[in-house]
């Protein structure tokens, strides 16, 4: 076995296996928390097939499992099918995965099960049409409805719903959604809004609040621990039944309980470049070096070593509760803090402490 063939791992130890891809910076909705309003793009990226198949035909040999396309919208990249089919004959990856806004899905769903999908994410922040089109400046919620309804027609499992809770927009549906997982065989997952847009931190709500309106409700929450098996390849949502209910509920906190400790990914940029983290500016070039593994290689444990124990945004110190000098942070990672949280003290809602916001989108990262 050379040294190409064994799995990478980051300074913390940490085994990467999951690989999220943005194929396209191009998205046909612009919600409000993750494109600006005026958002020109007069050169949208995205990643052609041959770059994207050498890709991952590189990570699957340094270990990586998983694979998820996003976006942008992923489904609006041209050679998807061809990408879907490629990454099917590769040895190695065990699982591919999209993430969508679901606008698209119900006339593509066939083509994206050939193509190797066997389940997937699609975004949905409200249950009502009018709220709908307010988040996504213009999505039509009935596409979306439509979309989920082909997914589950179609077999694919789970079908896991992202929810980005918004303060003082979809906050009063929290039990409506509760009721939707309830009744439907979906995952629901509530996210808690990272600030990739300054006005993204005025609608942060931390997820707790969904287990308080659950408790006010007299909705039990059970908790689900995940088997010990399945670690790898699972997701960071803390995941509960309702019990009766035929999905789950699964709370999504980067903000107010990070996850970064056993954070097993590495991202894709439209750009391919590998973007170690969501939230910290740093990327690595793969460039040239894409049809030399060895130097592939080298560039893929260069960004692996520039990933951190805990991200700089947000309130890091309520898990660790040590400052970030302490726990070794790299220069650029020691952006003040301007109101410290207190370990175990959540932040007022729709407040988050003024920390940098990197300065790539969501949608060029790939969420
Ligand atoms: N277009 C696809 C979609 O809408 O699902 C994939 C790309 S989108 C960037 C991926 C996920 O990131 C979506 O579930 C979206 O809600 C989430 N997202 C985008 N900006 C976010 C933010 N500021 N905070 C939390 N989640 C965010």
């Amino acid at each position: 076995m050379s040294f190409l063939d064994r799995p990478l791992t980051d300074r913390e130890g940490r085994s990467h296996r999951y690989l999220r891809i943005s194929l396209t910076e191009a998205c046909n909705l612009r919600c409000i928390y993750c494109r600006p309003e005026e958002d020109v793009q007069p050169n949208v990226r995205s990643i052609p097939y041959e770059q994207c198949m050498q890709i991952v035909h590189l990570a699957a040999r340094f270990g990586f499992r998983k694979v998820r396309l996003t976006g942008g919208e992923p489904l609006l990249h041209p050679e998807i099918e061809k990408i879907l089919q490629g990454i099917a004959t590769l040895s190695g990856i065990e699982d591919v995965s999209l993430t969508t806004n679901g606008t698209l899905l119900r006339d593509r769903i066939q083509e994206l099960k050939r193509g190797g999908v066997r389940r997937i994410n699609i975004s949905l922040d409200s249950l009502q049409e009018e709220t709908y089109a307010r988040i996504t400046r213009g999505g039509s919620l009935s596409k979306v409805l439509d979309g989920i309804e082909a997914a589950l027609r179609a077999g694919l499992q789970p079908v896991k719903l992202n929810v980005v809770l918004l303060k003082g927009i979809n906050e009063g549906e929290i039990l409506q959604f509760l009721s939707f997982a309830h009744d439907n065989p979906v995952h629901v997952r509530f996210i808690e809004c990272m600030p990739f847009l300054p006005s993204a931190a005025e609608l942060f709500i931390p997820t707790d609040i969904v287990k308080q309106r659950a408790r006010e409700a007299g909705i039990p929450l059970v908790p689900i621990v995940p088997p010990k098996t399945k670690g790898l390849l699972d997701g960071p949502a803390e995941l509960f039944r309702i019990p009766g209910g035929k999905g789950l509920v699964g709370l999504i906190h980067p903000m107010s309980h990070h996850f970064c400790s056993q954070c097993n990914r590495l991202r894709v940029t439209a750009e391919g470049s590998l973007r170690p983290c969501l939230l910290q500016d740093r990327e690595v070039p793969l460039g040239s070096a894409l049809p030399d593994p060895a130097k592939a290689y080298q560039l893929f444990q260069e960004a692996l070593q520039l990933k951190s124990p805990f991200h700089s945004m947000g309130i890091p110190l309520v898990s660790t509760g040590a400052p970030l000098d302490s726990m070794g942070a790299p220069p650029d990672l020691k952006a003040p803090i301007e109101e410290p949280t207190k370990p175990g003290e959540l932040p007022p809602v729709g407040r988050l402490p003024a920390t940098k916001i990197p300065l790539k989108k969501m949608y060029a990262i790939g969420g």
